[in-house]
């Protein structure tokens, strides 16, 4: 079976020795089947972010580091009618509510149920979620501004129990309640991460999706939402992060690990490859 991997940044900076950390082991692993394929995504929708000079810069770096990927690249902002689509369909099966709160109102909400609000999406307390449909719909017509956010206890009742194929960890049970009730459309830009990777891993028909461990956490939530839309479920691989020589994580936007700049330094590409190797080591 040939196997289809993705690497999918967002031109939201230069990347980094991460980055390509999981560029690599993307590539590689595409590269074990014989009409395997490693495609380029770029996870561009968060438009008061994103910039063509950083798109411009990941493309420079992938290919003065000898990574190629195959055919054309995809680029979410050209996918809002894909995304309006499947928001159309959880809409229908009542599997996501409106959400009205503001970040301060919800970080208010949980500091008085006695928690602490370091993680505004992991911890969301389900305000809107107990809103009547009454309530809901006078809101909205009165044009108030809202995020779509997933009922996850409601969609992991609705597709039955789930479980994901991990290259390192084998097969892990699908937990509901570990990010809760994410957002899947902002109410800025109509549309949130975990919808469009799940859209875009189907439509691409990525059969193996490489990415970080960090992300571990969030295919709980893709997989409630490839059953609820009946999307493609691939295989998953959530590799180690970069460490350094005490196994701490390195700082996502370390920027003198920027490849930009290791280059200027007068790195070259095989020199970078190698660092990356010697820092992609499990925790101790
Ligand atoms: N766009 C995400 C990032 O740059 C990666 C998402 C994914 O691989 O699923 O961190």
């Amino acid at each position: 079976m040939s196997i289809v991997t993705r690497f999918a940044p967002s031109p939201t900076g230069r990347l980094h020795l991460g980055h390509i950390l999981s560029a690599c082991i993307a590539q590689d692993l595409a590269r074990q089947s014989s009409e395997g394929k490693f495609l380029l995504r770029m996870e561009d929708i968060d438009a008061s972010r994103v910039r063509p000079e950083y798109e411009a810069g990941i493309i420079e770096d992938l290919a003065w580091l000898g990574l190629k990927w195959d055919g054309e690249i995809l680029r979410q902002s050209e996918r809002h009618d894909a995304y309006q689509r499947a928001l159309h369909q959880l809409q229908a099966m009542g599997l996501v509510y409106p959400c009205f709160c503001t970040r301060k109102e919800i970080q208010a909400e949980i500091k008085a149920m006695g928690g602490a609000p370091h993680d505004y999406e992991a911890a969301y307390p389900g305000t809107c979620r107990k809103l009547s449909a009454c309530e809901r719909e006078a809101r909205m017509a009165a044009g108030e501004s809202h995020a779509w956010r997933l009922d996850s206890r409601r969609t992991a009742n609705r597709v039955g129990p789930l479980t994901f194929e991990d290259g390192h960890r084998g097969k892990i049970g699908v937990n509901p309640d570990l990010l809760g009730d994410v957002v899947i459309s902002r109410r800025d830009i109509g549309v949130a991460y975990h919808l469009a990777v799940v859209v875009d891993d189907s439509h691409q028909k990525i059969s193996l999706v490489s990415r970080g461990e960090d992300l571990l956490p969030s295919t709980h939530v893709h997989r409630l939402l490839q059953a609820a839309l009946d999307l493609n479920e691939p295989r998953y691989h959530h590799h180690h992060l970069l460490r350094d020589k005490d196994g701490k994580r390195l700082a996502k936007r370390y920027d003198a690990l920027s490849i930009e700049s290791l280059r200027q330094s007068g790195k070259n590409a095989g020199e970078i490859i190698e660092q990356i190797t010697s820092l992609a080591l499990p925790p101790r």
